[in-house]
């Protein structure tokens, strides 16, 4: 499978590939009890959920990142495995999900690996989360204008937000309100190709404070998006 990494430019050591591996089988063995992935063809795994996460690892400055809508680990353990002295907090409303990934940090022994389960517009209201990370991550969890006031909040300014796309650009266009009302700019569209399937990490950065009144409750995010 270390063809697979090194075919995108990731080399890692035997202690990592080992790492994914172990994580390659807690996903087989859980995934019917835990509904995470209806990908589970090796290759696959480590193409669409391993790689795919690794992708925008260059995005991830400074030393505390938070992911948010984690679900089965994506694109957080990954990126935890490869940065091993960064913090990590994984957010996932699904109480089946966060007892999923509390098995993969335990049994991988990934440090200073925390999970919270809980709604993201709930958590980025609470001082001990709002406005504390370097870094959010973001995959598969909603439209851009959405997921920008689900993730913004945590971030601290300077710190970035790294949502991660599959075609973006109408969603670009969309969140560019939203990005600015929560207080950040784009910094960076990186558009990347995973063999056929196109791929794009938008790195928004924080440039002052986000409103207080933000995020709001999720039915009015959803409902009526900024
Ligand atoms: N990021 C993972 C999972 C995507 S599925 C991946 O790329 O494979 C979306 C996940 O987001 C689900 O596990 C769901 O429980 C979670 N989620 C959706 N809305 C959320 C919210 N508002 N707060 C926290 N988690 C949320």
């Amino acid at each position: 499978m270390k063809g697979i990494f090194n075919k995108y430019g990731i080399i890692l050591d035997e202690e990592k590939l080992n790492k994914f591996e172990l994580y390659y089988e807690l996903l087989i063995k859980y995934n019917e009890m835990f509904n995470i992935t209806a990908i589970t063809e090796k290759e696959e795994v480590y193409k669409k959920h391993f790689t795919d996460s690794l992708l925008g690892r260059e995005f991830i400055k400074g030393n505390s990142v938070i992911d948010i809508g984690a679900g089965g680990g994506f694109p957080s353990i990954p990126l935890k495995i490869l940065n091993e002295d960064k913090s990590f907090i994984l957010v996932d409303a699904t109480e089946k999900k966060c007892e999923f990934l509390r098995e993969v940090i335990l049994k991988l022994d990934l440090k200073n690996t925390e999970v919270i389960c809980g709604r993201a517009e709930e958590l980025g209201k609470n001082i001990k989360y709002r406005e504390k990370f370097d870094v959010c991550v973001s995959r598969a969890v909603a439209r851009l204008n959405i997921l920008c006031e689900y993730c913004i909040p945590f971030i601290k300014v300077g710190g970035s937000f790294v949502a991660y796309k599959g075609d973006a650009e109408s969603e670009i266009s969309e969140a560019e309100n939203a990005i600015k009302a929560l207080g950040c700019k784009i910094e960076k569209i990186e558009n990347l190709s995973l063999e056929d399937a196109k791929r794009t990490i938008v790195e928004i950065k924080k440039i002052k404070n986000t409103e207080s009144k933000y995020p709001r409750a999720n039915g009015r995010i959803r409902k009526n998006p900024l």
